[in-house]
């Protein structure tokens, strides 16, 4: 199983990605997450893509292609999350797969409004013990001082107001065209991310074939 999961920042990706993982048993590969532990690790290539992740920017394309491409060649069934962002890198993702004789099976695109996916990111924190991630409205984390309390928090770098308009237009520009590229495939499936998290797996299983629809 090559799945691609897409959509804007905030529209719940990686939520998805991983309960794809879980019932398909396919690899979850996250781009942003390969890039932050590169910049965690201090590495030289992480000083030089450290800026444009904290400004929001994209990492240029062939530094993300060379990052990505292991993950792939290491894994035969996989969800790709995070890549490719413009036509560039969905290109040489087609080269990728055109080398190993394999098909993409399906490209999700999830997809909200604007100004929910703002309210949505600026108030996401994650717990620097458990990694785990909240909403401070919406799913806020146990009580402060509290037996379960997983506290201090962080906010991501990118997380900041001027990032993530900045991560959405980057996102309209140059990824949201991708759309007609699969659809054109004829492998691209549209799912409102507005909706319970719960009924958007429901609408990803089905995509993909796990579940009838
Ligand atoms: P994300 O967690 O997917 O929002 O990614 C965080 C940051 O990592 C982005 O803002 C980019 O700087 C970088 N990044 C992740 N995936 C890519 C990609 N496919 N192309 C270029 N930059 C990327």
């Amino acid at each position: 199983m090559r799945i691609i999961i897409m959509g804007p920042q905030g529209a719940g990706k990686g939520t998805q990605a991983a309960k794809l993982e879980e019932e398909t048993g396919a690899t979850h590969i996250e781009t942003g997450d390969l890039v932050r532990e590169e910049i965690n690790q201090g590495t030289e290539l992480g000083e030089k893509i450290q800026e444009y992740n904290e400004r929001g920017e994209l990492v240029p394309d062939e530094i993300i292609i060379d990052m990505t491409k292991p993950y792939l060649d290491e894994n035969d069934s996989w969800i790709l999350d995070g890549f490719p962002r413009n036509k560039e890198q969905a290109q040489a993702l087609d080269e990728m797969l055109d080398e190993i004789g394999e098909d993409l099976d399906r490209v999700v695109v999830l997809e909200a409004p604007d100004d929910v996916l703002v309210e949505r990111l600026s108030g996401r924190r994650q717990s620097e013990a458990t990694g785990e991630v909240y909403h401070i409205e919406h799913d806020p984390p146990p009580e402060e001082g509290s037996e379960e309390d997983p506290g201090p928090f962080v906010q991501r770098e990118d997380d900041t107001e001027e990032a993530i308009r900045n991560r959405l237009e980057t996102y309209h520009e140059q990824t949201e065209p991708l759309k007609d590229y699969y659809e054109e495939k004829g492998i691209l499936v549209t799912i409102d991310a507005t909706q319970d998290i719960d009924e958007v797996t429901e609408n990803v299983l089905q995509a993909v074939g796990e579940k009838d629809s």
